[in-house]
């Protein structure tokens, strides 16, 4: 019994390939955990890693709250069960099981115990003289599982334990090994590439991709909010399907137009989530829907399709088609124009037919057809929201309100922009005025949608805000994107500050023993590093450490000016920022580093000393994106 907590884990191979990036997730007690996705993407790796079987190269893990990066295998108190079984062929079932505990020297009559009790659990008893290749499969990975249960392990690991067994066979482990873990109470992570075995077991599953995580949802989460387009293709059989398409909003209406000519309307208010700069009917989108979602009539509604294929299983019929109304000539791939519906209690159609596809319009998904993430969030990422500048005001939102300096400068002569307004920018205040429209509760936030003329503000409003509301409200303008005629001219200030500067120790004595300091150099100004840190960056890059240049990535919260006399970074001060809300001023280090700090509306010193702690520093490479720590 024990939670997990991996912490921006990465893998480098000797060979410099970057197997896993960035993987954090934090797995509760009892937990049944998957790892899925195709073949390659890091899933044993990450596995291997919390075995202790591969080295981590950077990043924490803890099991319990015991950090065990540097723990040998058989002191992490986990089991892993592996695809090949693993058994000792010489051996019986009985020795096969007894070997692990008999190597740490448990009494004999405690082990006879513990392999009786799990052989039972398992249903081989009757087997425990024979030798493994007198079983069948099912069976010997049974043993195998007894070999992990019966060290009552704090964590099970389990990598592609199943893969080796018939489909039929599969099924029946599955549930067997579900109702272990329910009995067990025990934490299971479970590798596979098998997404029905995720789906079924797994209370939740980390869906993976060349070594970076998708999503990490429960199976339901990801069967309706896939992340993106490659998560909403791996779960779900028959495959989700997916159209080009465009998008174009004509009052309460969404028209989706596909690349074929067909279109289909839907309700704005299905889909009203979708930033409007995608509903123009000509951004390119593309429109998934899942072959379970699709009605099919005979009537000229809806996209039409002829079809190719139909697979009748009984309970279910899976109808292939190809979109348009006739046949053409024979591919076996016909991507962009095939289409698969599954349908429930219907077989009235056959190859050579002319139907229409209606998708259900409750099902639907939209993904941005370059970087392939759904248009629509829980919680909208922004509000894009048109606005005319004047001489010193913005007039947006149904307001007029003074316009942020540091906006001001940096659209001169520019009378129309959009801004694009995360809902967390939206604050109480004084500056706007809306109705709340309706309130939705999601993600654990109150999310208050504004209405703006025909449109809504999304925004994030205190637990006491409710429908009906006048709402008012002030912009955090420093997290706003500024466009105008397409362009971006004024970015959102993130909260971190990067710097780039180098790495050195200092040795010391202290009280006769010799110690060991570290110190991040940015120019002439060295911050002395926490001891466990300075000895991350020195086992990931070895002596290199002191040549490489590093990224110091720092809370502009946590930058404080110190007078001349402490010790600190001289910077420049070369502009002032004023947002209203927040004033910047963008200051410059001696070695030419320009960044923002934070700073008094009133100050007017040319020259700073900062200083922060080197608590607060996060440790990137600059070779390779990679979090030191
Ligand atoms: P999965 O379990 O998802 O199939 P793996 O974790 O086994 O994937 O492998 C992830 C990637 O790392 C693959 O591209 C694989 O070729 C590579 N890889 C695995 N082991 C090594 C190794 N010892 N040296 C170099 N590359 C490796």
């Amino acid at each position: 019994m024990a939670n997990l907590k991996l912490s921006h884990i990465y893998k480098v191979y000797d060979n410099g390939h970057k197997a896993v990036n960035d993987f954090s997730i934090d797995i509760a007690d009892r937990e049944f955990i998957v790892f899925v996705g195709p073949s390659g993407c890091g899933k044993s790796t990450t596995l291997r890693m919390i075995a202790g079987l591969e080295t981590i190269t950077a990043g924490d893990l803890f099991i319990g709250d015991t950090l065990v990066n540097d723990m040998e295998p058989k002191d992490r108190d986990i089991a892993m069960v592996f695809q090949s079984y693993a058994l000792y062929p010489h051996m019986s079932v009985y020795e096969n099981m007894a070997f692990g505990l008999r190597n740490r020297k448990m009494p004999e009559a405690e082990i006879k115990e513990r392999v009786m009790k799990a052989a039972k659990m398992l249903d081989i008893v009757d087997y425990l003289d024979r030798k493994p290749k007198q079983m069948s499969g099912g069976q010997r990975q049974r043993v195998a599982l007894g070999r992990a249960l019966v060290r009552d392990p704090k964590v099970f690991l389990l990598d592609e334990p199943l893969s080796n067994l018939d489909a039929k066979l599969r099924a029946t482990m599955r549930a067997e090994i579900t109702a272990l873990h329910k009995s067990l109470n025990t934490t299971f992570i479970y590798v596979t590439h098998d997404q029905v075995e995720a789906m079924t077991m797994g209370t939740r599953i980390v869906v993976m991709k060349l070594g970076y995580v998708q999503q990490i949802d429960t199976p339901m989460n990801l069967y309706n909010s896939p992340y993106n387009k490659f998560v909403a293709g791996f779960i779900g059989t028959p495959q989700m399907n997916f159209f080009d398409a465009t998008l174009k909003r004509n009052n309460d209406k969404v028209t989706v137009a596909f690349s074929n000519g067909d279109s289909i309307d839907v309700p704005y208010e299905a889909v009203s989530k979708i930033d409007k700069n995608y509903l123009d009917g000509e951004k390119p989108v593309t429109f998934g829907i899942r072959p379970e979602h699709i009605d099919i009539n005979k009537d000229g509604e809806g996209l039409k399709f002829i079809v190719t294929g139909v697979e009748r299983l009984g309970n279910e019929t899976i109808i292939y088609g190809k979109l348009g109304d006739h046949l053409g000539e024979f591919t076996m791939k016909d991507e962009g124009n095939a289409i698969v519906v599954k349908l429930v209690d219907r077989d009235d159609l056959a190859v050579g037919d002319v139907v229409y596809a209606q998708p259900k319009q409750n099902k639907l998904h939209f993904f941005d057809a370059e970087t392939e993430i759904t248009l629509i969030h829980k919680i909208p990422l922004y509000n894009t929201v048109a606005a005319q500048i004047g001489a010193d005001t913005l007039v947006a939102l149904g307001s007029q309100t003074a316009l942020p300096e540091a906006i001001g400068k940096a659209i001169s002569k520019k009378d129309k922009i959009e801004l694009a307004i995360p809902p967390q920018a939206i604050v109480k205040g004084n500056d706007f005025r809306l109705r709340v429209a309706r309130i939705e509760k999601t993600d654990g936030k109150n999310l208050a949608y504004l209405q703006d003329g025909e449109n809504y503000l999304f925004a994030i409003a205190d637990d006491d805000v409710s429908e009906g509301d006048d709402y008012g409200f002030s912009l955090l303008y420093d997290k706003i994107t500024v466009k105008a005629g397409g362009e971006t001219i004024v970015e959102p200030i993130g909260d971190e500050v990067s710097l780039e500067g180098r790495f050195s120790k200092k040795e010391a004595r202290e009280n006769g023993e010799r110690v060991l300091h570290f110190y991040y150099d940015i120019g002439k100004y060295s911050i002395e590093a926490e001891k466990e840190n300075g000895y991350k960056i020195n086992s990931i890059d070895k002596d290199h450490c002191y040549v490489y240049t590093y990224r110091y990535a720092v809370d502009r919260d946590k930058i404080r000016t110190v007078s001349a006399g402490e010790d600190g970074l001289d910077v420049t001060v070369i502009e002032r920022l004023d947002y209203k809300n927040v004033c910047f001023a963008k200051v410059r280090t001696e070695d030419g580093q320009e960044f923002l700090i934070k700073t008094d509306k009133n100050s007017t010193d040319s020259i700073l000393r900062i200083a922060f702690d080197g608590a607060d520093v996060s440790v990137y490479s600059t070779r390779i994106d990679m979090k030191l720590c």
